[in-house]
């Protein structure tokens, strides 16, 4: 058995996080390979080490000093290592990036500095090796990942060594430059980590214990998820219910390893676990979750006999294919096709396209729907099940708001319902009542 971890910026924001984190790994021999972020917030105001170094990349870009924004990312480093009391002195090293930066080092370089260090902290806080992520993440000249390479080289490199540190969040370039990932890469770093040794779990150590059923800014108290799958993750994804990147995703998805959310804080909560398929998962409940999202415009298409009429749809399809839009859903009638768009993806360019539908289709009518919201109702547990759309319905129809569109997955595993943006929140919260678990 074999677990990759990976502690994000907040659970490695102090001395005293990095002792919860420390409690962790060693409560189990399994916890082997662990992926470090750089310090993250102690309270709401403070700042995130990685942001500090940004700003002291932007300040010497423009000439002006820097010193003052060093001088609170060295305190930040030089106060954990005091803290844990650990015999290591990074000061050196802190200077010559210091004097890097006034020299023009590049932004990711910099950016990269945060996980650097504190990995290093991390490792000789726990005694075991320090693997620095340049030598074994891998971009290619056009800064897409080295899968192949990353993969291999980190195989053969943690073969040799049961138990490693390696920083999150970038790796280098064929010319041996530091690249990083977007904001929030160490979650990436952690699922190729998993993939590349093959780990039996990803545990992915943050500061809430997991997912849960709707986003709690909207719906008040929503109940915690313990078991979602990638495709239902998918979903509730793309409609914004955001735990993870979706590159972080990729990796341990297509390898078939679970994803745990787990929380540093309550090490006790077993978080939300992401698996690759349903079989076997007792309790299942009818819903995993809800989301939702505003921002689509919905155009449909009218025109007496469509249905009879061979290529109709390609050629609405091919309208939007001419200006590289894509379209993200496309409910039908006999003589009609709605094409649900993000309304973004359309500035500027509506006009052009509804020209070109109104000459290439030949419709009776195009209307326009703005401020169209998108929600969508995920569980694996609806499939073959009757109830779950009627239910919905009736939730919204009591709070009278109107369903201007309806889809539904072909694998049952999610309804999507289209309604005016205001609605949004009270549409929501209407179903999220009504599915609310009971235990
Ligand atoms: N430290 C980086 C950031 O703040 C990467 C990460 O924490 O995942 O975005």
């Amino acid at each position: 058995m074999l677990k990759v971890l990976k502690f994000g910026g907040s659970s490695l924001a102090d001395a005293n996080q990095f002792r919860k984190v420390a409690a962790i790994i060693n409560a189990e021999p399994e916890r082997r390979y662990v992926v470090a972020s750089a310090p993250g917030k102690r309270f709401f105001e403070d700042e995130k080490v990685t942001d500090l170094l940004l700003r002291c990349h932007a300040l010497a870009e423009e000439r002006n000093p820097f010193d003052d924004t060093f001088r609170r990312i060295r305190e930040r480093f030089q106060g954990i290592i005091a803290d844990l009391g650990i015999d290591l002195s990074i000061d050196k090293e802190l200077t010559e990036v210091e004097k890097a930066i006034a020299n023009g080092a590049s932004s990711d370089y910099v950016a990269s500095r945060g996980e650097y260090f504190n990995s290093m902290i991390l490792a000789a806080f726990l005694g075991i090796p320090f693997v620095d992520a340049a030598e074994c993440i891998y971009f290619d000249e056009n800064g897409k990942l080295d899968s192949k390479k990353t993969n291999t080289v980190i195989e053969n490199r943690l073969a040799m060594i049961p138990r490693a540190v390696i920083p999150g969040f970038y790796g280098s370039l064929p010319s041996g430059e530091i690249k990083t990932f977007s904001r929030g890469g160490s979650d990436i770093t952690g699922s190729i980590v998993a993939e590349a040794t093959d780990a039996d779990l990803y545990e992915n150590w943050t500061d809430v214990s997991g997912m849960l059923m709707a986003d709690p800014r909207i719906v008040e108290n929503p109940a915690p998820i313990d078991f979602i799958t990638y495709r239902e993750l998918r979903e509730l994804s793309y409609m914004g219910a955001t735990v993870l990147h979706e590159d972080a995703v990729f990796p341990v998805r297509r390898s078939g390893i679970p994803i745990n959310i787990r929380n540093t804080n309550a090490p006790d909560d077993c978080g939300t676990m992401i698996v690759p398929h349903a079989e076997g998962l007792s309790g299942d409940r009818l819903i995993t979750g809800i989301a939702g999202k505003k921002g689509f415009t919905a155009i449909c298409i009218e025109k007496d006999m469509m249905n009879s009429e061979v290529g109709c749809g390609r050629r609405v399809l091919e309208t939007l294919e001419r200006r590289g839009i894509c379209f993200e859903h496309l409910p039908s009638g006999i003589d009609t096709i709605t094409v649900v768009v993000n309304s973004k993806d359309l500035e500027g360019k509506q006009d052009m396209i509804i020209a070109d539908m109104q000459r290439t289709v030949r419709p009776d009518t195009i209307r326009v729907h703005e401020n169209l919201a998108l929600v969508a109702i995920v569980g694996r547990g609806m499939t073959g099940k009757p109830g779950a759309a009627a239910r919905v319905f009736s939730a919204l129809a009591k709070e009278s708001i109107n369903i201007r569109m309806i889809d539904q997955g072909s694998s049952e595993l999610n309804i999507i319902v289209g309604i005016e943006d205001k609605d949004l929140h009270t549409a929501l919260k209407a179903i999220y009542k009504e599915f609310e678990p009971k235990e």
